[in-house]
């Protein structure tokens, strides 16, 4: 068993919470019983996860699209009520990391979609203010734009939205999972051949096809998946807690 705010305060520091200027409130965002004997993780915290936390008995529900974006009405009405009312009368916390579990070398979503991906990790730079949030690598081995798409297939389980590009192979390539499809000329810059993030925009097609960098969109969701489940099984391990990953399906 472990205490809510041990473990909260855990995070901050393995995540390096502080130094992230962020849309959102990174941490606690909810707060519930203070034992945690289980864990949930998920990408988003939309209804259907909360029903399987509450259906599992979880203590704490980790996610890496939370609650309180900057922009969004902060009044407590419809569908926001009903998440927060299971929250609060089941007593589970919500604890939600944005840019730092995108980030992070060891359970973030980019470093984690490089494992799924087999791309070796050789340098990550600023973009937006936000410390080392693009990617920059290499492939195992060098890939055909085609033989990119299927890897992504067989990996995510999903096919992504495709432009081909002018390089015959694919030898480095730059990535940032979410919607980081406005990075798309950074990666052009630095001399990349493919760039792959989750969503594309409709002028992100275009400025492949007149660049000819190999372009894919893999889906936010199924880029996002890996670094939460990845933080679950990391602090499973550090306190000795129950912890279950839960999939909510989403096509985009
Ligand atoms: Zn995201």
């Amino acid at each position: 068993m472990a205490n809510l705010h041990d473990m909260v305060a855990h995070i901050d520091d393995y995540l390096a919470v502080p130094q992230y200027p962020d849309f959102c409130p990174n941490g606690l965002q909810v707060e519930g019983k203070s034992d945690i004997n289980k864990i949930v993780t998920g990408v988003t915290a939309c209804q259907a996860l909360l029903d399987k936390a509450v259906e599992l008995n979880a203590d704490a529900v980790i996610v890496h699209h939370g609650y309180f974006w900057k922009n969004e009405s902060p009044n407590v009405v419809g569908f926001k009520r009903k998440r927060l009312h299971t929250l609060l009368n089941h007593e589970i916390s919500l604890l939600g990391y944005h840019l730092p579990l995108d980030v992070h070398l060891e359970c973030g979503n980019n470093s984690q979609l490089a494992v799924k991906l087999d791309l070796s990790i050789k340098e990550r730079f600023d973009v937006d203010g936000v410390p080392a949030l693009l990617f920059w690598g290499q492939c195992q081995r060098k890939l055909s734009g085609s033989e990119m798409v299927a890897k992504i297939k067989e990996r995510l389980q999903r096919a992504p939205l495709y432009v081909p590009g002018k390089h015959e192979y694919i030898d480095t390539v730059v990535w940032c999972t979410g919607a980081g499809q406005r990075y798309i000329e950074d990666a052009v810059r630095l001399g990349a051949q493919a760039f792959i993030t989750g969503e594309a925009s409709e002028q992100t097609v275009h400025i492949a096809r007149e660049t000819g960098i190999h372009f894919y969109a893999c889906g936010h969701h199924a880029t996002e998946r890996y670094g939460v489940e990845a933080l679950g099984n990391y602090l499973a391990g550090q306190f000795g807690v129950e912890h279950q990953f839960i999939d909510i399906d989403n096509p985009a």
